[in-house]
């Protein structure tokens, strides 16, 4: 018996694997992709200690310095058996005093024309926090939630101008942003537009709305928000906050035993560095968790 699974290769994970490397914890780490979804980051500029470097990149550094095998099945179950629980993943079975949650989420597509055509080459999942290269750029950002209006803003602080386009006549995001953007002399407000076609010749240069109108950009950031992968949550009765898993500031879930780390959880701040940062304070947890069951 392990004294700890970590499901998700992701930041998260792959923290909680390096701290429990360090704390001398018996653990296994299972996740299908490793470095999650960092790998789909074009470029990351706000993780302390690299000033600017593509998620790829940053997903191997992490994996460099836990220098340990990510077992590469899929986790189909977790039950709760009278001492620890039972992790069922595609190829076999595995029993463990705890259980750290770090599946992370799925990243929202939209599936327009030419939407994986033009990723990195004008379209982005998330806005670089180095805004100053959109200085006088026209741009898009998709999305009526509170990521669309925060990004919304940020950009227009140096853009040109910023089309905030959302599928309905009422944003999601919260009242207080709404107005801001609203007042934002450069922000324009499109309602009731989804993009049907992205064009340009070698990069970006103009979206096609359902309504028929064209706008010409130079960057379009589709910041829809995403799915957490909470299916494992069910059989074992994780307690959810709007489908995140529920957590204090200790990484504890309702299920003594049970951690959780990442994006997965109700943190309202996604980013890689959140997610690092709650995976070490997940084993941390974990490592008490199995001293004193142990003890
Ligand atoms: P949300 O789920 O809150 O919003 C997603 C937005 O994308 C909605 O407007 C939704 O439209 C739209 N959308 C979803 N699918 C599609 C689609 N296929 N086509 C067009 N539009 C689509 O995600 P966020 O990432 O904005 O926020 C996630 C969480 O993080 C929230 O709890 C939020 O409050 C929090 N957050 C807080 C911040 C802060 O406090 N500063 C900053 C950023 C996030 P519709 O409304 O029609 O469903």
């Amino acid at each position: 018996m392990y004294q700890l699974i970590i499901v998700g290769g992701g930041p998260a994970g792959q923290t909680a694997g390096i701290f429990a490397q360090r704390y001398g914890i018996n653990f296994l780490i299972i996740g299908q992709i490793t470095g999650g979804t960092t790998n789909e980051a074009h470029l990351v500029e706000n993780y302390p200690g690299f000033k600017s470097i593509t998620g790829p990149k940053l997903a191997q550094e992490f994996q460099n310095h836990l220098n340990e095998e990510i077992k590469q099945e899929q986790v189909a179950k977790i039950t709760k058996q009278e001492k620890g629980f039972k992790v069922f993943t595609n190829k076999a079975e595995y029993e463990t005093q705890a259980i750290i949650l770090g599946m992370g989420m799925k990243i929202r597509k939209l599936n327009f024309k030419n939407e994986q055509e033009f990723l990195n080459k004008g379209i982005s999942y998330s806005t670089s926090n180095n805004i100053n290269q959109f200085k006088n750029k026209t741009l898009a950002v998709i999305g009526g939630g509170d990521s669309a209006l925060t990004n919304g803003l940020k950009l227009s602080s140096q853009a040109k101008k910023v089309y905030i386009i959302l599928r309905r006549d009422e944003f999601r995001g919260s009242p207080a942003l709404v107005k801001k953007a609203k007042k934002q002399e450069n922000i324009d407000i499109v309602y009731k537009a989804q993009i049907a076609e992205a064009r340009g010749k070698d990069k970006l240069e103009k979206i096609i709305l359902n309504t028929g109108q064209g706008l010409e950009i130079d960057q379009l950031f589709i910041d829809i928000g995403g799915v957490p992968n909470i299916h494992l949550c069910g059989e074992i009765g994780i307690e959810m906050e709007n489908n995140f898993v529920k957590t204090d500031k200790h990484q504890n879930t309702n299920i003594p035993g049970v951690f959780a780390a990442g994006d997965i959880t109700n943190n309202p701040l996604k980013l890689i560095v959140t997610a690092a940062a709650e995976g070490a304070i997940a084993v941390t947890s974990a490592f008490k968790y199995i001293k004193s069951i142990n003890s």
